[in-house]
This record gives structure tokens, C-alpha cells and sequence, in this order.
């Protein structure tokens, strides 16, 4: 399976209408520390909060007609676009999710009109689950990273990207199962080669990260994060995107907990905006200098809003967070 420009192009018709084309916005307190600009595509925009509608209206409108309904396994986001984009076209969905999952993406999904299966404390556990629903029912199972179309649909970010400012020299992508960072990469580097794109992701259960390093497919153990949309494998069996992202990301970069606290308080506090932990990884990466110094204009994905608002606001007001075993210490902010 090769996939190209083309069907990134093709995916935006598709998805024009349903997803939105998200605003990319300056960063003013970051362009001044960093010295150069530095930029959020804000997919927080997004109609369901995050920008896995744009992979998931992409699949479920090529699919719809030929099956009886959709089903899939999530961290969150992306049940919340299939949910979505399967209401749109009068399709039912099954999504199945693991206990790690914070209660306001089960009741988001949910009042979209899904069924949500709650299986076992891993991505794994609620993939196995999608894959026995998927024979035994006649459902189709989209993928949240692993499928040609979804992959292709959130490339159409990086389409937009280089439309607005086709002079960035970097794109940083918040990494997980990579279907988001293959697609961005696939789209920016046919249009401009020289573009770097990096991936970042969390240094506690980062699968990608640790898989490009082996050169194949490895698990890691699954854990909480603050980057909960972040969690989870990529599959011993992947198919697309460990070859993708192995071949076309130019580096990756890891951030701590502390530091995802830290950026979850510079993006509330210095351009006054709501985003989960994952969406603020390429905001950390380069707080931390953890990044080669760029010259020119660099952007972020600011990938999804659907934040836990309790551990959200405990963020916020300074206090600590306890994630599983590990605590995350307080912090107040300082400007
Ligand atoms: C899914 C997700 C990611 C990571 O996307 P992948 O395609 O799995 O790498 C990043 N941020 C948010 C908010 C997500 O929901």
C-alpha cells in the first residue's frame, strides 16, 4: 500500500464540509523567548474538539454503504470522530475504549449516540474487543492510526500548514500512534522537501519512539500521563505507520510529565487557551531547548481540547497531580 499527495488531496474534498480548516495563530510569548515565530494549528477548533475527524470523516465516508456500522478502539478522540462522522451519515458505531480513558471523552462520545464499551486497563485490551466486533457483527474497524484513509485525512493539516505560510522551516507533531505525524509528513514534504518534522511525545510509554529505535514494532508498557490521548501502542502488526513515520520524521523527541504540566500552563496562561496534555508536547520540547535551534518559523499542532476538566484545573490553580504512581508536582505560574 503507497500512499501519496493524491490521497491527501482527495481526502480534503471529502472531509471539507464536516471537519473544519482550523486557524494557525502566532504564539507571541513563545516567538519572543524562542526568537524566531512560532505558530498553533489550532485543531481545538474541530466540531468534536480534536482533529482525528478529519482521518475518521475521511474513512467512515469512503466506508459508509458497504457495511452495517462502524467500530473502533480510542484513547478518546478519535471514538469521539468516528461517533461523529458515523451520525452524520445515519451509520452505528460501536467504540471501545479502556478504563485509562477520562470520563468526559466516555460522555462526549456517548451523547453522540455511540455505544462505548469500557474492556480492561489498555489499548490493546479495547483493540482486541473492536477486532471481535468487527467479525462477529459485520462492523468495519477504522483504525485511530493504522489505516491508509485515516492517515491520509489528518495529512490535510499539513496541506493547510504550508497554504498559510509555505516559508516554515519545522512542523512539530504530538506523536502517539503516528497516523497524525505520517499524514502531516507525507503532505509537507511532498510539497516542500526540505520541511523538517518532528515528533514528540511523552517519555513514559512512548511506543513510536521506542519502535523506530528497534526498527520494528515493540511494546512498551502502558501507563497514565497528563498526554492521556498519547497512550498506547502501535501495534505489533502495523501495517502503515511505523514505516511512514521511521522513514519520514526527521527526529524524535521526548518531554516529561513536569514538563507537559509546564506547557499545559503556558498555553492557558500566555495565549489563553483549554488543551489537553498531548496538544501542548511540541510547546514543552522546545521550552525545554530539548530541540536544534531553528531560524525561521516553526508551528505546533495544538491537537485537541478534550481535556479531564478536574486535572485540568488542577493544572491551572498550581496543585499536584497524581497519575497512578507517579506524582506530578505543583506549580504556580510564572510569567
Ligand atoms: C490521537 C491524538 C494524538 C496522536 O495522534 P497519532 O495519530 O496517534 O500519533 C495527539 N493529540 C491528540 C489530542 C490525539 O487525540
Amino acid at each position: 500500500m503507497r500512499l501519496s499527495l493524491a490521497d491527501v488531496m482527495h481526502a480534503r474534498k471529502a472531509i471539507s464540509g464536516v471537519a473544519a480548516r482550523t486557524p494557525l495563530v502566532p504564539s507571541p510569548d513563545m516567538s519572543a523567548r524562542l526568537g524566531h515565530e512560532f505558530l498553533l494549528k489550532l485543531e481545538i477548533t474541530q466540531p468534536t474538539g480534536a482533529f482525528k475527524l478529519r482521518g475518521a470523516v475521511n474513512a467512515v465516508s469512503v466506508l459508509a454503504g458497504e457495511f452495517a456500522g462502524v467500530t473502533c478502539c480510542s484513547t478518546g478522540n478519535h471514538g469521539r470522530a468516528v461517533a461523529f462522522a458515523a451520525r452524520a451519515c445515519g451509520l452505528k458505531a460501536v467504540v471501545c475504549m479502556s478504563s485509562l480513558v477520562p470520563q468526559a471523552k466516555v460522555a462526549g462520545i456517548r451523547a453522540l449516540g455511540a455505544e462505548v464499551r469500557i474492556v480492561g486497563r489498555s489499548q490493546d485490551e479495547a483493540h482486541a474487543e473492536s477486532r471481535r466486533l468487527a467479525r462477529e457483527q459485520g462492523l468495519v474497524e477504522i483504525s485511530p492510526f493504522d489505516d491508509p484513509l485515516v492517515i491520509a485525512g489528518q495529512g490535510t493539516i499539513g496541506l493547510e500548514l504550508l497554504e498559510d505560510r509555505p516559508d516554515l522551516e519545522a512542523i512539530l507533531v504530538p506523536l502517539s500512534g503516528g497516523g497524525l505525524a505520517a499524514g502531516v509528513a507525507l503532505a509537507a514534504k511532498a510539497i516542500k522537501p526540505s520541511i523538517r518534522i518532528i515528533g514528540i511525545t511523552m517519555d513514559r510509554g512512548a511506543a513510536m519512539y521506542h519502535s523506530i529505535r528497534a526498527g520494528r514494532p515493540v511494546e512498551v508498557e502502558e501507563v497514565a500521563s497528563l498526554a492521556d490521548s498519547l497512550g498506547g501502542g502501535i501495534g505489533l502488526e502495523n501495517r502503515l505507520s511505523f514505516s511512514l513515520c521511521r522513514d519520514l520524521l526527521d527526529d524524535c523527541v521526548l518531554v516529561t510529565e513536569d514538563e507537559i504540566y509546564d506547557a499545559m500552563q503556558t498555553l492557558y496562561f500566555e495565549d489563553r487557551m483549554v488543551a489537553e496534555g498531548a496538544s501542548v508536547v511540541g510547546i514543552a520540547a522546545m521550552k525545554t531547548g530539548r530541540l536544534p535551534r531553528f531560524g525561521g518559523a516553526v508551528a505546533t499542532i495544538i491537537t485537541g481540547r478534550n481535556v479531564d476538566m478536574s486535572s485540568f484545573t488542577d493544572v491551572i490553580a498550581g496543585r499536584g497531580v497524581q497519575l497512578d504512581e507517579i506524582q506530578v508536582k505543583g506549580r504556580t505560574y510564572a510569567a
